[in-house]
């Protein structure tokens, strides 16, 4: 099935982020003639516009803290920190630009053709390169399109931002509302917050970040309302109208009203399915539109495939990486396996970080799997020594009947830190004997977990 002649590629990819950078470096490894377009820049999403830069800011916010915390350890600042929301901006620029060469740069070395283009597919083999017109044909044909920021139909939407335009305002907003309870509505909240904004977070549900752990939820909320940031839940946002001086004021469904320099939608994101043939060559969407796939990325026509975001499975860079190089070494490679979607880590970079890996209290008992529930609240030894009243909070999740640890549920610092290696001692089955004859590191907050009773 592999390097044919009769075509001009092995394998055409269609979006050059995680996903699609992965599968075609290692297929064109394993000796196969690969191609790749994009019509934006080389990186993708995470890359361009979210985990790379949105990491950069949480670190940029997390000096707020710093600067207040160094007096509580005998530092005296002669003048008061400043911060320039510009100067953060261009330097984030400055990487993000290194980051997407280093990216060109690999795949040229690895011997991949690049194309700065939309491509649609014509037919099942055939693919057009919009910026050109030229046409290739492909034996193998790989979707990595990714996904995009979906803002609801709700009058003056226009008004409001994404994701997408979060990293490049040309000032930093005085009074932001933020509108969503998931990863980046939290992100950005907590981040705009330390970074001197006025944060407004509403939320449609109850408590934000469905699917966590109650307690993580709780917690986090907690934190962030303790930290000064406005937390409106059962309420959304029903219309927004332009407001002298380039403000925006916003009717939410409570009835009232407020007004905000910015509006911020982090409603989640849709894949990227439209306007690129799909049709044409026959490939099967799911009803949501993600194209669907079986657990080797394989679509409902045999040689078309798709990973990360475009497929809507678990929508992680990490897991979209694994998923193109599995492809591409089944593919290719003479070695076929599967990306395992269970049991995949996570974490949120609010501030105070989120880490969590597996079940749930929740999910255990709507399982009806009883389990034993391990929790550790305390202020962690550096704030003993500042005045800031943060907390770190740490909960095991036991099955009862075989002492498995079957989650493990953390918000502090550094928890996405300590929740990869915890990822590993899930993934090999631990149980809580297991971590309980795991000697402490001391002093640390991790120790915590291996200290519990
Ligand atoms: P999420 O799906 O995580 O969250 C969307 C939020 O918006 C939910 O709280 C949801 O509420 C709410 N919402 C959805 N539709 C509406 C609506 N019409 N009106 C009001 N509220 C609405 O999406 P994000 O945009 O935060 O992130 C997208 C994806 O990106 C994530 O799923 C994640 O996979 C990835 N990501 C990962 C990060 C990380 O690993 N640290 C960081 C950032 C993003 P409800 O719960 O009620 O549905």
């Amino acid at each position: 099935m592999k390097f044919m002649s009769d075509f001009d590629l092995d394998l055409f990819v269609l979006g050059a982020g995680s996903g699609g950078v992965r599968a075609a470096r290692i297929a064109a490894g394993h000796g196969a003639k690969v191609a790749i377009a994009e019509e934006f820049r080389t990186g993708g999403t995470c890359v361009i516009r979210g985990c790379v830069p949105k990491k950069i800011m949480v670190l940029a916010s997390r000096f707020h803290d710093a600067f207040d915390d160094a007096a509580g350890y005998g530092w005296t600042l002669s003048t008061k920190p400043q911060f320039s929301w510009p100067a953060l901006i261009a330097a984030k620029d400055k990487e993000i630009g290194r980051l997407s060469a280093l990216y060109r740069q690999n795949l040229e070395r690895s011997g991949v053709t690049q194309y700065q283009s939309r491509a649609v597919l014509e037919d099942a083999h055939t693919v057009k390169l919009l910026a050109d017109g030229k046409t290739l044909r492909a034996k193998n044909i790989l979707i990595a399109t990714g996904g995009h920021p979906v803002i609801p139909h709700i009058p003056g939407a226009e008004l409001a931002i994404s994701s997408n335009e979060a990293f490049d305002l040309k000032e930093l907003p005085k009074r932001i509302l933020i509108v969503g309870g998931g990863y980046i509505a939290l992100e950005f909240a907590c981040l705009f917050h330390r970074l001197g904004s006025e944060v407004t977070l509403i939320h449609r549900g109850e408590k934000i970040l469905r699917g966590f752990d109650e307690d993580l939820r709780d917690e986090l909320m907690l934190a962030m309302a303790g930290e000064g940031i406005t937390l409106k839940m059962n309420n959304t946002v029903a219309k927004i109208e332009e407001a002298p001086k380039g403000c925006r004021k916003v009717h939410y469904i409570s009835g009232d009203d407020d007004e905000f320099d910015v509006v911020f939608f982090a409603t989640g994101r849709a894949p990227n399915t439209s306007g690129i043939g799909l049709d044409n060559a026959g490939v099967t969407l799911k009803e949501n539109g993600a194209v669907k796939v079986d657990d080797k990325s394989c679509t409902n026509v045999g040689h078309i495939f798709a990973v990360g975001d475009v497929t809507d499975r678990v929508n992680l860079t990490p897991v979209a990486i694994r998923e193109g190089h599995a492809l591409a070494d089944t593919l290719f490679g003479n070695n076929a396996w599967t990306p395992d979607h269970s049991l995949v880590a996570t974490a949120v970079f609010s501030t105070p970080e989120l880490g969590a890996i597996g079940m749930t209290e929740q999910d255990a008992r709507e399982k009806l799997i009883p389990v034993d529930i391990y929790r550790a609240k305390f202020r962690s030894l550096k704030h003993t020594m500042t005045r800031r009243q943060e907390r770190t909070f740490m909960k095991l999740v036991v099955e009862s009947k075989t002492d498995k640890v079957l989650g493990v549920h953390i918000m502090g610092e550094d928890a996405g830190e300590i929740i990869q290696l915890a990822a590993v001692a899930i993934g090999m089955g631990a149980t809580k004997k297991d971590f309980d004859r795991t000697v402490a590191v001391h002093p640390t907050a991790a120790e915590e977990l291996v200290t519990m009773r």
